[in-house]
């Protein structure tokens, strides 16, 4: 195949079937009469850039190989929607990017590298508010965990944290060989929408936050066990909870609940 040789570093394996391409584009321009601004993680040769600016919506491009970015500007510096971004998605400042596209909400879009997929997901759930939706590409199995349920395996804190800040749609597969090069694993398309207010429903995040990801650490361990070393025994003794659970077995509504009885007894013992 033509081009610049692929780089395993940045996770460079590039779409080459026109039809997947179209279908993703059409996934994440699909809503609505409102034209949302488009960030594009990771445009590579172009695969679904060109169509992106076909579309004729204002678009930024953020691309970390320097050669790969250089190429995307010899051909669309003259467009006039096209802006690129030649930076690490992960220390590109997304609050001022957002903030210069406001007051619209922009949509993401992006066949991403997918060593980084889970901070990249992260770093989109703590600007969501400024984002309308999202339609990625990743591993097969990391779109399973997404949108992944309680008591099954891939359930955990991706899924969990994924239902707080969206509504996930695991959409289509894309097989490994529509790649070049080929991966070891197949791929799969889901759409994020995001949410207005997403953590308005917690009375402290952070202290969500810090008992999923320790009871996660441990995710076989019944919950007495792990809650055991960040409160005290009397505290758990208030609970009315079931600990011998675990982790994985738990919904989203259920850690709201035992997070609020948490801060409940932590705030009434002073
Ligand atoms: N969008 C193209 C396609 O579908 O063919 C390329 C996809 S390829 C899987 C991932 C792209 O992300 C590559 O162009 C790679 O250089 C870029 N990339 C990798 N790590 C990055 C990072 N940390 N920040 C920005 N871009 C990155």
């Amino acid at each position: 195949m033509p081009g610049p040789k692929p780089k395993k570093r940045w996770g460079q394996n590039f779409l080459r079937e026109p039809n997947t391409a179209r279908k993703i584009v059409a996934a994440a321009l699909s809503d609505g009469p409102e034209k949302h601004p488009v960030i594009e993680i990771g445009p590579g040769t172009g695969a679904l850039t060109r169509l992106l600016l076909e579309s004729d919506t204002p678009y930024t491009g953020i691309e970390i190989d320097p050669q790969l970015a250089a190429d995307l500007r010899d051909q669309y510096a003259g467009h006039p929607h096209f802006h690129l971004e030649e930076k690490d998605v992960l220390e590109l400042d997304w609050p001022a990017l957002l903030e210069n596209l406001a007051p619209s909400k922009a949509v993401v879009i992006g066949n991403i590298p997918y060593n980084i997929t889970s901070p990249i997901l992260f770093t989109l759930f703590e600007n969501s508010t400024r984002l309308h939706s999202a339609v990625i590409m990743m591993q097969k199995e990391v779109a399973e965990r997404l949108v992944a349920l309680p008591n099954t395996k891939a359930y955990g804190l991706l899924a969990i944290f994924t239902r707080i800040y969206c509504d996930c749609r695991y959409l289509f597969k894309v097989g490994a060989h529509q790649f070049f090069p080929v991966p070891k694993v197949d791929s799969a398309v889901v759409k994020l929408d995001f949410r207005e207010d997403p953590v308005a429903d917690f009375p402290d995040f952070d202290l969500f936050r810090r008992v999923l990801r320790h009871c996660f650490q441990q995710r076989r361990k019944m919950l007495r066990k792990s809650l055991g070393s960040l409160f005290p025994a009397d505290h758990l003794s208030k609970l009315r909870f079931d600990l011998t659970r675990r982790p994985e077995n738990l919904s989203l509504t259920e850690w709201q609940d035992l997070t609020a009885q948490l801060l409940a007894t932590k705030e009434s013992s002073g």
